[in-house]
């Protein structure tokens, strides 16, 4: 049972690292910048208007919002005429990664990036701290929306639904090297639960019920064919 308790640890572990190791390269390698960016607006209770831009690619979803300001569009096309940012805090870039849910977050406070009908519009904050999460990396290339970093924080739901898939996996994993190592052993002639030597200078097919090195009983009669 204690052999079952440490295997089920180790799986849990195992996935949680795979979900945040796939989290980074997928922070790192999976550039969200280079599809277009869903614009929506959001009003909010202060009653100001909130521009959110999204921009998704395997494992990578960025997202930016900030309140518009002189937001006009025609009445008869919806053809945006003028838009404008305002540089306070309620302007961010939040990246999500993760797959195959969103993981991981970070929260970039000092480049927000809004991007409309093929034009972008930017704003870096000053006075604020970015808070780019675990490691600032350098920026992609090629311009606005571009910043790059590790996330440091997760996100709980996204996180528990990769870490138990992967901890499935490498439970899988875990319980068919076992099963491998003791059939190879049971076939040697040795403790499939051990590997001590049960032969004991008798023919394969005739080895020992007990394990004298472990006292395993069951699971260690040898089946090597005679000669
Ligand atoms: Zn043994």
């Amino acid at each position: 049972m204690l052999h079952r308790a440490l295997m089920l640890g180790s799986s849990v572990v195992l996935g949680a690292i795979t979900t945040i190791a796939l989290a980074w390269a997928c922070a790192a390698w999976v550039n969200p910048a280079r599809v277009a960016s869903t614009f929506t607006t959001q009003t909010t209770s202060a009653n100001t208007l909130m521009g959110v831009a999204t921009q998704s690619r395997f494992g990578h979803t960025r997202v930016n919002r900030a309140t518009l300001v002189n937001f006009v569009r025609d009445p008869d096309t919806g053809a945006v005429e003028s838009i404008g940012i305002r540089a306070d805090a309620t302007a961010r870039s939040e990246d999500f990664t993760g797959w195959p849910c969103r993981s991981m977050v970070c929260i970039n406070e000092g480049e927000i990036t809004l991007q409309l009908n093929g034009a972008q519009m930017q704003t870096r904050l000053t006075g604020t701290p970015g808070r780019l999460g675990l490691l600032q990396l350098s920026p992609w290339p090629g311009g606005m929306s571009c910043w790059r970093a590790l996330p440091a924080r997760p996100v709980l739901v996204g996180f528990a639904i990769d870490t138990s898939i992967y901890a499935a996996i490498w439970a899988g994993l875990l319980i068919g090297f076992g099963s491998l190592r003791r059939a190879r052993r049971r076939q040697a002639g040795l403790c499939a639960h051990c590997g001590y030597d049960l032969r004991g200078g008798r023919p394969i097919g005739e080895a020992t019920q007990i394990c004298p090195e472990c006292g395993a009983a069951d699971a260690i009669v040898a089946t090597g064919s005679r000669p």
